[in-house]
């Protein structure tokens, strides 16, 4: 590496993951020169320890349910265990396959990887490991860590997603304290793979924030796939021994498994990074920023995880791509949060976009609200595939669609339409004169949208 003196960039991102490579790629295609630094490896959770490492879990899950169900599709194969061996060679495969790829795509773009640990030490200066880097622009990118709770130590068999995703067996059982998406998703994974799993949530319903509708159907399939859960108590604590764990809710019930999954969330990492002492606004740990994304101190911007919302890899790209776009000055319109797709990949599949029927009540008032809600049964490929479900949409009376919320096996792939019809705020009898390929399941949108434009095919 050259020496320090030397280093000045037009923009110094501090972390590599989905928001702070997103930005570095945006702005060397502006022909800004840019410093990525990352203490880990690029790529950050999403690649190494979230959506990638999961999905694979995910895939090999459905592919042993497959092996399971396969008498019921005239094939004739027997489930017969999960290796993990196996498993983890395919999913470390593939994320060592993607981290490959996108070391070899920044260099190739010219962004420069800065290795180590960095801190803001002014409005244009940071730190790596002793040595000084200067910039105009700086984004700060840190990311997020998973949460525990007070008192709860992660330790040997209670253990995060991170421990979780490096297991080499398979747990005879588990309890997963956190009914949300990363919770759902390894709960899937485990009773696929054959553990007992049981949900411990405090709010009163898993995905609290999916549409009521869209929760009452995920509840009675976990129900069905023999996924217990346990909603509305409080989590007590945990008593931790060699052979196992007991944990205890505030009620007095107790679950005993193999491993406790702590899944309560994920928390910003900002600290001791010389943040604050910079002057930027921080609250309970999250980069405070205006909707442009600026801190409001000389010319830095924050991204990702570390900015309250939405802690998606796709919200980060976003956001890096707009950070990159607004410092070129290109004034690039603002990130409408409430535009963005939500997917939880669990068995069935969780898709949604825009507003629950809830929440556009509570937007519109309670008359101006129209909700329509198709029925997996009556769509072609969902039958084929050996999936129900169904697609709620949610409209502004008279007005656009402001909401689609859908679960079934896969329907996370319908996510890409759905988002268009609320971001493009398309009307009903718009979607319904679009022709969607029979038979697939995308189908199933263009006939949820015909029942709802008042014209209901195989309603
Ligand atoms: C189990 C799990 C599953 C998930 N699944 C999905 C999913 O399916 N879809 C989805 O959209 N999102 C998913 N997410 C969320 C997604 O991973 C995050 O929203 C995304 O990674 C956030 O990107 P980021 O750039 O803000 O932070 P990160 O990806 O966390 O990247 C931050 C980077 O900064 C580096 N860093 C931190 N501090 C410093 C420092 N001082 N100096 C240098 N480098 C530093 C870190 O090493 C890290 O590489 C999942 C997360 C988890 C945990």
């Amino acid at each position: 590496m050259a020496d320090s003196a030397a280093q000045e960039f037009d923009i110094l991102v501090l972390g590599g993951g989905s928001g702070g490579y997103a930005a570095a790629l945006r702005g060397v295609q502006f022909g800004m020169s840019v410093g990525l630094i990352e203490k880990g490896k690029v790529g950050g959770t999403c690649l190494h320890n979230g959506c990638i490492p999961t999905k694979a879990l995910l895939h090999t899950a459905e592919i042993a349910d497959g092996a399971r169900e396969s008498e019921k599709y005239g094939v004739r194969a027997n489930f017969e265990s999960i290796d993990m061996d196996g498993v983890n060679k395919y999913k470390d495969g593939i994320v060592a396959g993607k981290h490959k790829g996108l070391q070899g795509l920044l260099k190739s773009k010219g962004v420069t990887v800065i290795e180590g640990a960095g801190k803001l030490v002014d409005q244009q200066t940071v730190d790596v490991d002793g040595t000084q880097y200067k910039s105009k622009n700086i984004i700060l990118a840190t990311g997020s860590y998973s949460k525990s709770l007070p008192g709860l130590e992660i330790k040997d068999r209670v253990i995060t997603s991170d421990e979780a995703l490096k297991l080499d067996y398979v747990p005879k059982s588990v309890v997963v304290l956190g009914g949300g998406v990363i919770g759902c998703e390894f709960a899937s994974v485990w009773k696929s793979f054959g553990a007992d799993v049981t949900i411990v949530e405090a709010l009163p319903s898993l995905v609290p924030n999916e549409d009521a509708t869209i929760i009452k159907n995920l509840e009675r399939s976990f129900r069905k796939r023999g996924i217990n859960f346990s909603t509305g108590v409080r989590f007590d604590s945990v008593d931790q021994r060699s052979d196992g764990i007991t944990a205890k809710l505030e009620d007095g019930k107790t679950f005993d498994a193999d491993l406790l999954l702590v899944a309560v969330g994920r928390g910003p990492v900002t600290d001791g990074l010389g943040y604050e002492e910079a002057g930027v606004t921080m609250d309970r740990g999250f980069v405070i920023t205006n909707e442009r994304l600026h801190t409001g101190v000389g010319n830095i911007y924050a991204v990702g995880d570390i900015v309250p919302g939405l802690q998606l890899a796709h919200r980060g790209f976003q956001q890096g791509v707009f950070v990159a776009e607004e410092i070129a000055g290109h004034n690039p319109a603002v990130i409408d949060e409430s535009g963005i797709p939500r997917v939880t990949y669990c068995e069935p599949e969780i898709a949604s976009v825009g507003l629950t029927e809830a929440g556009a009540k509570e937007k519109f008032g309670e008359d101006s609200v129209q909700v329509q809600e198709y029925n997996l049964a009556g769509n072609g490929k969902s039958s084929i595939i050996g999936t129900g479900g169904l697609i709620k949409l949610v409209q502004e009376k008279d007005g656009p669609v402001v909401g689609v919320h859908m679960i079934g096996s896969r329907m996370g792939e319908q996510v890409g339409e759905a988002q268009l019809i609320v971001n493009w705020e398309a009307f009903p009898e718009e979607v319904a004169q679009l022709i969607h390929a029979h038979p697939t399941q995308n189908e199933a949108l263009g006939e949820a949208h015909l029942a709802l434009a008042g014209k209901p095919l195989h309603g």
